[in-house]
């Protein structure tokens, strides 16, 4: 067998710190490194494969449409396209869709509508409101709405026209905004940035500076949408509805595929203005459709919520035992675990060992998301390695 490790080593570029895994095969929960050693997967792709790896009517999706049309472009209408835009509007409170290929680029556009409509409405304005700790994406727009400055130190100067202001504080926002601002970027649960959760009445306030000073809403709902937090988007929980939404991750079950999601009054992008080769194509929209129609369809939601309450009180439970954890936070299946002290990466490796996968996201935080189909047994088995691993770590 191939050193997979050194191959990498030598021909790809070094810009991500791996874990010493090689990934090769996976099932609903489980999957499979290159030795046949099994794994638990509460990562699930960074909260991608929200059906679990390789669902059934996912393969049928990509299957069925691999064999039919994978791609024309953007010049003709395509079927899967238009299905998966008239379900997406079907089930929020937007009224049109645009897709493209990542939530990167989905803000990108989202911030571009904006700017379009601070021209139109707001004499030109063009100053997009972020905040601190937030996650936007990589490109050099998306690094510059991003509030945290180790992305964006090696490639200063950074594109104007953004403001990272304090998460959770509406005064932040008010004195931030000026003739210039056009919109408020925001995540309503901040998954990079550590699974801090947005107040509904901070969320309810930002809706109402919107409203008062005739700003935009982007909710950045790359990580949120699509049933993570136990409602079909997050925005769901507060009350509140976005003027612009962008989807991402657990879209599309694993296919490159992101979406902007406007208000009639907020997609003011017309022919020419916008626009993405593969973006939305037949083949990664069929999945995204049966993707989302199978969440709609399987009470997944209600599942999120069961699980999201009962690995709570597993949690809760561990807490109590092991005084190294901290806090517990987050909704429905996008959780974290802090610790008192920088141990995370200690516990993710020990957690690899004993064959579970969970996400550091910061020095002492360990991020919990698995699959939205996950089942009590599952959750049950995280819990005991997770015991086992807390056990290890708190020492004498
Ligand atoms: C992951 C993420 C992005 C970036 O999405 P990519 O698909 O990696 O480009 C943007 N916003 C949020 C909230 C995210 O979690």
């Amino acid at each position: 067998m191939p050193d997979w490790q050194a191959l990498e080593r030598q021909y790809y570029m070094q810009t991500v710190k791996r874990l010493p895994v090689t990934l090769v095969r996976g099932q609903g929960t489980r999957v499979w490194d290159d030795k046949g050693k099994e794994y638990l997967d509460f990562v699930a792709g960074w909260a991608v494969t929200s059906l679990g790896h390789c669902h059934p009517v996912v393969i049928q999706a990509l299957t069925e449409q691999a064999g039919t049309l994978i791609h024309t472009s953007n010049q003709f209408y395509t079927v899967p396209q238009i299905m998966l835009a008239e379900l997406l509007v079907k089930h929020s409170c937007l009224d049109r869709v645009f897709l493209s290929n990542s939530g990167t680029e989905a803000n990108e556009g989202a911030v571009k509508m904006a700017r379009k409509y601070g021209k139109i409405y707001r004499n030109n304005a063009f100053e997009v409101i972020t905040t601190m700790n937030s996650f936007h994406g990589r490109t050099l727009a998306m690094v510059a709405a991003t509030g945290q400055a180790n992305f964006q130190s090696p490639y200063v100067p950074m594109p104007a026209g953004f403001i990272n202001v304090e998460y959770n504080q509406i005064e932040a926002i008010r004195r931030a905004t000026s003739d210039n601002t056009c919109a408020i970027m925001i995540e309503v649960i901040q998954g990079e940035g550590g699974v801090n959760v947005a107040s509904d009445e901070y969320l309810q306030e930002v809706r109402a500076w919107c409203d008062e000073k005739g700003l935009l809403l982007i909710l950045d709902e790359v990580q949120t949408g699509v049933g993570r937090t136990g409602t079909m988007f997050g925005y769901e929980h507060s009350g509140i509805e976005p003027d612009i939404m962008t989807l991402a991750k657990g879209l599309g079950s694993g296919v490159p595929i992101g979406a902007i999601l406007a208000k009639e009054k907020a997609a003011v992008l017309e022919p020419g203005e916008h626009g993405a080769t593969f973006g939305g194509n037949a083949l990664v929209s069929a999945a995204a459709y049966a993707t989302v129609k199978y969440v709609l369809d399987n009470d997944i939601l209600g599942n999120v919520c069961r699980m999201s309450d009962y690995m709570l009180v597993r949690l809760q439970e561990l807490r109590a035992k092991y005084p190294l954890i901290t806090d517990i936070r987050g909704r429905g299946l996008l959780m974290a675990l802090q610790f008192r002290r920088d141990v995370a990466e200690d516990a993710l490796m020990a957690c690899l060992d004993k064959g579970l996968l969970v996400n550091r996201v910061k020095p002492n935080t360990l991020r919990l998301m698995p699959a939205l189909t996950i089942g009590r047994d599952e959750v049950d088995r995280a819990m005991v390695i997770l015991g086992q691993v807390m056990e290890d770590l708190q020492g004498p």
